[in-house]
């Protein structure tokens, strides 16, 4: 079958033709409905090298935001029709840690020593025709289309749990949202932040594209330049936002976080670009919270699930065949994507 393998670090991922799998023992063969292209897959083959945990050493098929449908049931696996759709949730933890038992896999404690750190990310994903998958690690679909489901397992999962961890400060009215970067999670937040809470979602990305797409779902855009931070502030009232999301990560972003953030707030740091902030006493809003985050838990995708199927969250989604899949890579690194890439094998 062909599929996108990531071989080596610092080096693109290459479409080749690789056996189909086999279940094994509490495992099922997903048939790929389709499977996202997600910006860390970048940092995995652009950035990171041997000294990343081991844990995530090529080579694999990438993938880690699969739907498909049920093709073979493995050894021991009961109770699951062949034929019906899932979303596939990534992190494979132990299983038995403090972490995995409050189905928080994306925390293993055991990340270490575990062969791999997710379906896509240490093992093969789900950019090929097949995929084999723990059976637990399924979230039903039902009727809902699983080819515009499949960026749900990392692009809104990961908003999701985000906007969950700033539940207190957007609690009550007249609340203010900031998401920045408004690419394949950016939009999905705006999404969820919508649909769960009251609060004023202002948006802001250096695209003005983007921003026109977040406008469309009802944000306040705020373009970048001179003066932005101000301007997010005068929208607050003066008062700063009560969440923020970045979704970038980087130097100037976490600033601007920063700055936007008022007394109470809760700051999250989603991006992985790595930039750093200042934060102590001084110039720092007062019990303002900076926290980062990692993916969710599954029990948060069954949620994400029963948002998408109410229509709650509607991703934008640009299909691509198999053979376009390392197009897909080289516009999403490019900036040239106005939806999630999902590549439909
Ligand atoms: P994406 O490429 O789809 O979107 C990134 C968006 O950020 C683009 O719209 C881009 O124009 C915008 N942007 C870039 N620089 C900006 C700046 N300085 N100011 C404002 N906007 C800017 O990427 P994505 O797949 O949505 O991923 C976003 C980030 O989240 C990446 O760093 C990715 O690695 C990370 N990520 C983190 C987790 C996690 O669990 N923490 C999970 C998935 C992705
Ligand atoms: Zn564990």
């Amino acid at each position: 079958m062909r599929a996108v393998v990531f071989e080596q670090f610092h080096q693109f991922p290459a479409l080749k033709d690789v056996e189909r799998p086999t279940p094994g023992s509490g495992e099922v063969l997903l048939k790929v409905a389709g499977a996202g292209a997600c910006h860390s897959d970048v940092s995995v083959y652009r950035e990171f090298d041997a000294e990343h945990p081991g844990n995530i050493q090529p080579s694999f098929v990438l993938g880690h935001e699969t739907a498909g449908w049920i093709e073979e049931l493995g050894p021991g696996v009961t109770g699951l029709e062949k034929g019906s759709a899932h979303l596939v949730y990534g992190p494979t933890g132990c299983g038995h840690c403090r972490q995995c038992v409050q189905s928080r896999e994306n925390y293993c404690e055991n990340t270490a020593t575990n062969p791999a750190l997710a379906i896509g990310l240490g093992r093969d994903g789900g950019m090929a025709e097949y995929v084999c998958v723990p059976a637990r690690n399924l979230v039903p679909l039902g009727e809902a289309d699983p080819v515009a489901a499949a960026p749900l397992a990392d692009a809104a999962l990961t908003p999701y749990h985000a906007v969950r961890l700033a539940e207190r400060p957007l609690a009550g009215g007249g609340r203010y949202a900031l998401v920045i970067g408004l690419g394949g999670l950016g939009q999905i937040a705006v999404q969820i932040l919508t649909a769960l809470t009251g609060a004023t979602v202002v948006a802001t990305d250096t695209k003005p594209e983007a921003m026109e797409r977040a406008a469309a779902r009802g944000a306040v855009t705020v373009p970048g330049g001179e003066g932005q931070a101000e301007r997010i502030r005068e929208l607050t009232g003066g008062r700063g936002a009560d969440a923020v999301f970045d979704f970038v990560g980087a130097a100037p972003t976490v600033e601007l976080a920063k700055s936007s953030a008022g007394v109470g707030s809760t700051v999250v740091i989603v991006g992985i670009a790595g930039g750093t902030v200042e934060w102590n006493f001084y110039g720092t809003a007062y019990e303002s919270a900076l926290m980062s985050t990692y993916w969710g838990s599954i029990a948060d995708l069954h949620d994400v699930a029963a948002m998408y199927r109410a229509g709650q969250i509607v991703p934008d989604v640009e299909t691509f065949t198999m053979d376009e899949a390392p197009e897909a890579y080289r516009r999403l690194e490019a900036g040239e994507l106005s939806g999630r890439a999902v590549v439909v094998p």
